[in-house]
């Protein structure tokens, strides 16, 4: 079964936009990387409207009077105002400074604060009186902690869960010094356990830092299908970072090949000047082609399309 999900709105010409907790937007393109030039405009399909509906103040003042962090702001996301305006958002745990350098990210790095012993609650009050039925939580990297910050998101998933009755997905860091913290949101049994892969394996350190792993990535997905089998797992890839179709195909079928479940292919923006440049804008109809194939790859779900982000619509894929 698959989820195509529409193009939807800019409302601005400018390269404000996005990142990568939330979303995966990229190119990918014919076969091979060479030939395009980097670019500053963005093409018509990502220009939109402003959404409508007055929840947008709403979900903005909750968050703000209960000192909660969402990835949609510290990450810039395009979608943002669509999702404020329907009351959604994914929280931001564990603070806002994350401890890794990754060029795709505008979520802000350096030494993090110490851990609000109350955000979990804070979590679960924002979930219930926005009324959410799916909630996401996702967290900055924090190699600081002793286990990652494993307990902290098992005691944020077990605050929603005691509050409300929505279902619950984690999008999380890649706990690869901490695979104890890992297990330990197993435990939580979130519903949808999403770990993006972000990009492909020859961009890896370029795009996530020197820390990162691709290999890890693909067994933490298996990891927690071993742990649990009745989670969901998602991952998740920016296109037009650099990558090639043939690269991109060969990181859709590993995923598969580890059981991933769901899959979300997004268009990569440049979030400010310090990050890394978009290659390349890939046209929505090829994002249609390519979550086609993943269909027939087998992905239980696809969401591909230039706005599409991990956290994107969770609900209709959890669902
Ligand atoms: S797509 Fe995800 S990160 Fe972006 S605004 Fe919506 S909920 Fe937030």
């Amino acid at each position: 079964m698959s989820l195509v999900l529409p193009v939807i709105s800019t409302d601005t010409d400018s390269h404000s936009s996005e990142s990568s907790h939330s979303g995966t937007s990229t190119s990918c393109g014919g076969s091979s990387e060479a030939g395009f030039a980097p670019s500053r405009r963005l093409p018509a399909w990502l220009r939109r409207d402003l959404p409508t509906g007055n929840f947008n103040n709403f979900t903005a003042g909750l968050l703000d009077e209960l000192r909660l962090e969402t990835v949609c702001d510290n990450a810039k996301c395009p979608n943002r105002m669509e999702c404020y305006s329907q009351k959604t958002a994914t929280f931001m745990i564990l603070g806002n400074v994350c401890t890794r350098p990754c060029g795709f990210c505008a979520v802000s790095r350096g030494k993090p604060d110490a851990l609000e012993a109350d955000e979990p609650a804070r979590v679960a009050e924002a979930a219930l009186r926005l009324g959410l039925k799916h909630v996401v939580i996702t967290s900055v990297t924090r190699d600081d902690l002793p286990d990652g910050g494993g307990e902290h998101f098992y005691d944020s998933v077990m605050a929603v869960r005691a509050k409300t009755s929505a279902t619950i997905e984690v999008l999380t860091p890649d706990f690869i010094q901490h695979k104890h913290g890992l297990d330990r949101v197993v435990e939580a049994a979130p519903e949808v356990f999403n770990h993006n892969m972000e990009t492909v394996p020859r961009l890896y350190r370029k795009v996530r830092g020197p820390k990162s792993d691709y290999s890890w990535t693909l067994e933490l997905l298996s990891r927690v299908k071993r742990l649990n089998a009745n989670i969901k797992t998602k991952s998740g890839l920016m296109l037009g970072l650099g990558e090639t179709r043939d690269e991109l195909l060969q990181c859709l079928s590993d995923l598969r090949s580890y059981d991933c479940d769901f899959l979300t292919l997004g268009q990569y923006l440049q979030p400010g000047q310090r990050y890394l440049p978009v290659q390349r804008y890939v046209p929505p109809e090829e994002f249609e082609e390519l979550g086609e194939i993943a269909q027939q790859m087998g992905f239980e779900k696809v969401a591909s399309g230039p706005f599409v982000r991990s956290s994107y619509h969770a609900r209709e894929m959890a669902l």
